[in-house]
């Protein structure tokens, strides 16, 4: 089977608003965790558990992924983190694209069930 990679945003199950607050919870050794609400209705929408976080500032969250790799930041890390920021701002840009050119109708669980 194909698998066809997919782009939506998130809409609330209750009132379908697009409007979320994401409240990010961190506990040592334990992976990341974001509680995603609904900013018109107060829903609880999901619960996103993160393998890997990366924020406004790609150099810091990469060197963040090398040390959580403990890998060394030897005299390749200055390529590595301009191709990381690179493929971040590439995928980003594709996936609002997506989103604006066709965005997935479907709920994420079923986006979900389908890739596994
Ligand atoms: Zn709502």
């Amino acid at each position: 089977m194909t698998q066809i990679e997919r782009s939506k945003r998130e809409h609330c199950p209750q009132c379908d608003s697009i409007q979320m607050y994401n409240y990010v919870h961190v506990v040592p050794g334990r992976d990341a965790e974001v509680f995603i609400e609904c900013l018109e209705c107060g829903a609880f929408v999901a619960r996103y558990t993160l393998r890997a976080y990366t924020s406004e500032d790609p150099y810091r969250s990469y060197l963040r992924l090398m040390r959580q790799r403990h890998m060394s930041s030897g005299a390749a890390t200055r390529k590595a983190v301009e191709q990381f920021r690179t493929e971040l701002w590439n995928d980003y840009r594709r996936v609002k694209e997506m989103v604006q050119a066709a965005e997935e109708s479907r709920s994420v669980e079923d986006l979900l069930e389908e890739i596994e």
